[in-house]
């Protein structure tokens, strides 16, 4: 029996501390506790997540919970959603399954973890675009799923063949490593039959999820969503935001940007949503950093409504293969509003508005694979839900893929990323030719 989980748990508590007073771009999920128990079958499994769902409710986030386990049937770690915490969202990307990757990649060497196919993840809804990549991009390949999600999960036509992959080799993968198993139940509400790849072996016999369980997992999610959803959908309109540049340069709002970044507000762009060459350097920098923390040199910008430069920063894919430009510039930014908040800075959401309302500037495009599947999910769990049209929110400079493959694919998504009243994930190349050149000229190669 191995419960390694707990030394973990117990420094990210210490860090979580930490980072509620000190601002800095170190980044760290909260957890869950971990309580050692081994799992016999797949409504075992689920009711090990059941068990998160519950704590995230009474969090006031979304309801859901994860776990991994050996192929022992010891769990090695659970988690639940925390995008929201102290009534705030304190993280847009922290689902279950993308701080589950996280934790794995993190905690891999020091811990001694079993290698990805040999770990069982249990969700207790279906993966969202975010996740899915996650957890191809990691390799888990032992997936079991409760309940669906017609909305945002990659299942979201219960097909489990994920149309959304289609062309890419993703979608073979997720056919692979994706179980929906069985409920069993008396009502047609709460039961199904078993869809996508078999269940691990390492359930034995026991593939089912009971009904009572399963609608646990699936009521509770349905339950909060309208009420959490509302609870981050309080920011400002557009036009009550502050110029940050009229702060005082004694204003912890400034000093927190500046503690996130320290470049931050040196440039603005000369339309607020369409930055021109002298964005290149931010992020030809950040590029550079990016290859020495493990990444192929690339870069994202955050620039606010007024056309500020926020930030602009490296990936961290030595520490985790999904800690992208993008997914780190989206959670700092986060957390730069989350901390100045908890820290009683009542106009911080009046200088730092909800990220509808700002641009996120990739130095290279995204490509079409587990990474960027994760990226366009994120962004749209950094949206939350419809954006303002008049204007691209999402944009890259260098291209990877064709403008043509990447509107097919933000097309194909499920409807919460591609349906006309929701988010709309779709990624343009910025208008501007000085500042695509200047990246061309500039970016760092890699032979990666
Ligand atoms: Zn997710």
């Amino acid at each position: 029996m191995r419960f390694t989980w707990k030394k973990g748990a117990i420094l990210s508590a210490v860090s979580i501390l930490a980072g509620s007073v000190i601002l800095g771009n170190v980044l760290q999920d909260t957890h869950a506790d971990a309580v050692p128990t081994t799992i016999n079958g797949v409504q075992d499994a689920v009711y090990e997540t059941a068990d998160q769902v519950l704590h995230a409710s009474d969090q006031g986030t979304f309801s859901v919970g994860g776990m991994l386990m050996d192929t022992d049937g010891n769990v090695v770690y659970v988690q639940h959603n925390n995008v929201v915490n102290n009534d705030l969202t304190f993280d847009p990307t922290a689902h279950g399954e993308r701080q589950m990757i996280d934790w794995y990649y993190e905690n891999k060497e020091s811990q001694n973890l079993p290698e990805p196919e040999n770990i069982v993840l249990v969700t207790s809804l279906d993966p969202c675009a975010m996740c899915t990549g996650s957890i191809l991009q990691a390799g888990f390949s032992n997936v079991v799923v409760s309940a669906n999600d017609t909305y945002a999960g990659i299942n979201y036509d219960k097909s489990a063949l994920f149309p959304s992959l289609a062309g890419t080799s993703m979608q073979a993968a997720a056919q692979d490593s994706f179980s929906y198993p069985a409920v069993l139940g008396l009502t047609e509400k709460f039961s199904r039959k078993a869809t996508g790849a078999p269940v691990s072996s390492v359930f034995g016999e026991n593939v089912a999820i009971e009904d009572q369980t399963y609608a646990l997992t699936s009521t509770a999610f349905d339950a909060t969503l309208s009420d959490v959803s509302a609870k981050i959908n309080t920011d400002l309109p557009e036009n009550e935001l502050l110029d940050p540049k009229t702060l005082a340069t004694t204003d912890p709002i400034y000093l927190a940007l500046k503690a996130a970044y320290p470049h931050a507000l040196e440039y603005t762009a000369p339309s607020p949503n369409a930055p021109d060459e002298g964005l290149a350097p931010y992020l030809i920098e950040a590029a550079e950093q990016d290859i020495a923390n493990g990444g192929d040199g690339n870069a994202v910008a955050l620039l606010d409504t007024f056309g500020n430069l926020i930030m602009a920063l490296p990936g961290n894919q030595a520490v985790s293969e999904i800690q992208t430009p993008f997914m780190l510039t989206t959670r700092g930014y986060a957390k730069l509003r989350y901390d100045l908040q908890m820290n009683g800075v009542a106009d911080a959401t009046k200088y730092l508005g909800h990220p509808k309302y700002n641009t996120f500037i990739y130095a290279k495009g995204m490509e079409i694979n587990p990474q960027g599947l994760a990226d366009f999910g994120a962004f749209g769990s950094t949206m939350e839900g419809a954006i303002p049209t008049d204007r691209t929110q999402f944009q890259y400079g260098v291209p990877r893929a064709t403008q043509a493959e990447l509107d097919a694919f933000a097309d194909g998504l499920p409807p919460f990323y591609s349906a006309d009243d929701s988010v709309n994930v779709h990624i343009k190349q910025t208008a501007n030719q000085d500042l695509i050149a200047a990246l061309e000229a500039g970016l760092p190669t890699t032979s990666k």
